[in-house]
């Protein structure tokens, strides 16, 4: 891969990459293995990331952004991506910021934007409940009026930044009658919150270090101007509007581990002897890395369409649904063959591959389940 470049980089963000490598190395990648540990990452990197002009890189810099546009992020993603690093949950806190300015009043943007960027805020998106995930209509989460405010009621699960949430686009119904049209997006500020409460940090197979968290809220108050929108009943078609947004991403972060599995693999394979030649030299290997390298490139080359569309806001969701798909199916797969090729050594923990294996399931089943993807391009034939 080391004589392509995407068609969306140029210059001026290869300086940004620069310094999206020099946060990645300094401050994430000593500290990832402590993170997996603990099964959540010390608070503070949110604000370092704040300090380093890495949070909401394409949010304007009058709400406190940084003014680039989707392919900065896209640039952050890779340079986590390719290092196979999973703990810093940036991208969940990007598509919140993304709700703000697409749907957000000024006040909310002014109010709500410059502390998301500096890392004062953590942004999280709570929409799946105990009883209910890919089917959303079927959230129990009320969020009903009183007076000046909202009361909600209600539990959420599996929300990722969860620990460290400041602030939560909560998915609840605000007119329970109404199906869809009855769901909302209540922005909820958690700090000193009466009965917000934050459950177990999950204990999961994979993507230890990243904070995945229940939520509980027990008659919380909320002002009225928590609404994220200017009407109820506006926040399934607000979720269903982002979605691109959110898929590209999950999507290439994907590309990104399959490029970082290959590298590690032929370095690996490279070395390693068996019957008097290296693990390269034997047809096997050469075959099957000829397969994973062929793929990372058809994977990277339809992602950088993405990438080139969304920035000119032309990504459509069927697209964005198949680039969620197929590279997450194929990451899976690629993370399997590369493994084999560790031999015992793919299955212990201290060679990365083995992290990125386990890594990878989920994307296969968190930003819509790739069920629900096949329905989605399914609908466009
Ligand atoms: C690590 C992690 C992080 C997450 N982060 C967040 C977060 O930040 N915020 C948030 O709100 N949620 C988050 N989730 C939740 C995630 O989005 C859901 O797990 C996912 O949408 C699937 O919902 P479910 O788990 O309830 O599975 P279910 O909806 O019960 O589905 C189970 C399986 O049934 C099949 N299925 C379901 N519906 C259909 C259908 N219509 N057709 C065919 N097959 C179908 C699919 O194979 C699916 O995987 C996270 C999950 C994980 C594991």
């Amino acid at each position: 891969m080391t004589d392509y470049r995407s068609p969306w980089m140029d210059d001026e963000l290869e300086m940004f990459r620069d310094a999206a490598r020099r946060f990645v190395e300094n401050e994430i990648l000593p500290k990832d293995a402590g993170w997996r540990e603990q099964h959540l990452t010390d608070r503070g990197i949110w604000n370092k990331a704040g300090e380093y002009g890495l949070l909401c890189t394409d949010i304007p810099e009058e709400y406190g952004g940084v003014g680039g546009d989707v392919r900065h992020e896209a640039v952050l993603v890779e340079e986590l991506g390719r290092r196979g690093l999973t703990s810093f949950g940036h991208n969940v806190h990007s598509i919140l910021a993304h709700y703000v300015l697409n749907y957000g009043s000024e006040q909310q943007k002014r109010d709500w934007l410059p502390r998301m960027a500096s890392g004062e805020l953590v942004g999280a998106i709570a929409m799946t409940e105990p009883g209910a995930g890919s089917d959303l209509q079927g959230v129990k989460t009320r969020a009903l009026r009183d007076g000046d405010d909202y009361v909600l009621n209600g539990s959420k699960t599996f929300i990722s930044n969860g620990f460290h949430a400041g602030l939560v686009g909560v998915v609840a119904k605000t007119d329970p009658g109404r199906g869809a049209k009855g769901i909302s997006i209540i922005m909820v500020e958690t700090k000193d919150l009466p009965g917000y409460r934050v459950g177990r940090v999950l204990e999961k197979i994979g993507q230890h270090g990243w904070d995945t968290a229940e939520m509980y809220f027990d008659d919380c108050r909320v002002p009225a101007s928590s609404l994220l929108g200017p009407a109820e009943g506006q926040g399934f078609a607000q979720l269903m509007q982002d979605l691109p947004y959110e898929r590209t991403f999950l999507a290439l972060g994907g590309v990104a581990a399959m490029e970082y599995a290959l590298e590690l693999t032929v370095d690996y394979t490279r070395s390693r002897k068996a019957f008097g030649q290296s693990l390269l030299e034997m047809q096997n290997t050469r075959f099957k890395l000829a397969e994973v390298k062929t793929t990372a490139q058809v994977a990277r080359v339809f992602i950088d369409d993405c990438i080139q569309r969304l920035a000119q806001g032309k990504l459509d969701t069927v697209t964005a649904s198949m680039a969620k798909l197929w590279i997450t199916e194929m990451q899976c797969k690629v993370m399997d063959e590369c493994l084999q090729l560790f031999g015992g050594y793919g299955y212990m923990k201290e060679y990365p591959i083995s992290q990125l294996y386990v890594d990878s399931r989920v994307q296969r089943i968190y930003g819509g389940a790739n069920e629900i993807m096949k329905e989605i391009i399914a609908r466009s034939l």
